[in-house]
């Protein structure tokens, strides 16, 4: 028998309630995205002639939770399982938990958009195995609606910035973006929703074309072509001045700050020179910028940049009148480069 098709791969308008009233969609709407529930049978409200339809023809949870790992500053990681076997993760961030006596006032979700990824860049564990899929608009959701009930926490800040170039899974990311930010759904505003890509141009003229204010950032890890192209291979089918041209174009339809991520690696793109280049790109383009002193990753070569290095970086950046900021390696400890959690199950189901 085929599976069963997700329910939150659809729309609520295109449920099949069979011969139920209207208003049993509303209430089933509220069932999923307000009281999370967990499978049909949960939702007592609906009669159970409904419920019995709905387990019939849907499957409700893709994803089988199967380990969470905390850290000492809170991250968590949640690894899932999907249905055809494979895993994904996504990381849960507190915001400023020094200000709040220990207790985070924010919590940020970043929330994976594909199994592996095609696009290999040269510092990041998701691309080391290549590409396996698309996740489903029902995927993604999940991880919010699955690591909001585990996390306990109230998710206040989404980023596709987990595994997958979420810009290459354009339409089912725009579907589940539909969910979240609506009121009907998670209720989430856009601008507490940012996309993160590693440079598709044509997508990011797409997502300012599209109406809602989200949120953009940019991997852009080289300031020039030769640096970029030695990172990210998806540089030479997008060089950097195409990139930048659909940044500004973002820019223009949305009027919002842009960011830049810019992870420091010794020797490849933490120099002086990067820095200055860096920050006209920035000051053309209205950009923040995150520097991320690079995150050892086994099997990959680079280097953090001395601690002297990383501030002269960042203050070249300042005396440019750019907003930058040092992020903070939450999660270190956890394994919390995008992909490195997923790629030691792999490893050890490989072992075993
Ligand atoms: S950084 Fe992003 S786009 Fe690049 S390989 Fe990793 S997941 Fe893919």
């Amino acid at each position: 028998m085929p599976p069963k098709p997700l329910l939150l791969d659809q729309l609520p308008q295109d449920w099949n309630l069979g011969a139920a009233p209207a208003y049993r969609r509303q209430q089933l709407t509220e069932w999923i995205f307000q009281k999370h529930a967990e499978n049909f049978s949960h939702m007592t409200s609906l009669p159970a002639s409904l419920r019995q339809h709905l387990a019939a023809n849907y499957e409700l949870n893709p994803l089988a939770h199967v380990r969470t790992q905390g850290s000492s500053d809170t991250t968590r990681k949640f690894l899932f399982q999907l249905a055809d076997g494979d895993y994904l993760e996504s990381v849960l961030i507190p915001a400023n938990p020094a200000l709040y006596g220990g207790r985070a006032d924010r919590f940020t979700l970043c929330v994976s958009s594909q199994v592996g990824c095609a696009y290999g860049c040269k510092f990041c564990a998701s691309g080391l195995n290549g590409f396996r899929r698309n996740l489903t608009t029902a995927e993604i959701l999940a991880q919010i609606m699955v690591v909001g009930r585990l996390g306990g926490e109230k998710i206040t800040n989404l980023v596709f910035m987990g595994m997958g170039e979420p810009l290459a899974n354009y339409q089912n990311l725009m579907t589940a973006i539909t969910v979240i930010n609506s009121d009907w759904g998670l209720n989430l505003g856009a601008r507490h929703i940012t996309v993160s890509t590693s440079g598709l141009a044509p997508r990011i003229r797409d997502l300012a074309d599209q109406p809602r204010q989200l949120r953009l950032a940019i991997s852009l890890h080289g300031a020039d072509d030769d640096t970029r192209d030695r990172l990210m291979p998806v540089n030479r089918k997008y060089p950097l001045a195409q990139l930048l041209d659909a940044c500004a174009y973002y820019q223009s339809r949305k009027n919002q700050m842009l960011t830049f991520e810019f992870i420091l690696i010794r020797d490849v793109n933490a120099s002086a020179a990067q820095a200055a280049l860096l920050a006209a790109h920035a000051k053309r383009l209205n950009a923040k910028i995150n520097l991320i002193p690079c995150n050892p990753v086994a099997g990959l070569p680079w280097q953090r940049p001395a601690d002297v290095d990383i501030k002269k970086f960042a203050g070249i950046l300042k005396t440019a009148g750019v907003p930058a900021t040092v992020r903070l390696e939450k999660g270190r400890d956890i394994d919390a480069a995008c992909g490195q959690l997923r790629l030691r199950e792999l490893e050890a189901k490989a072992e075993s």
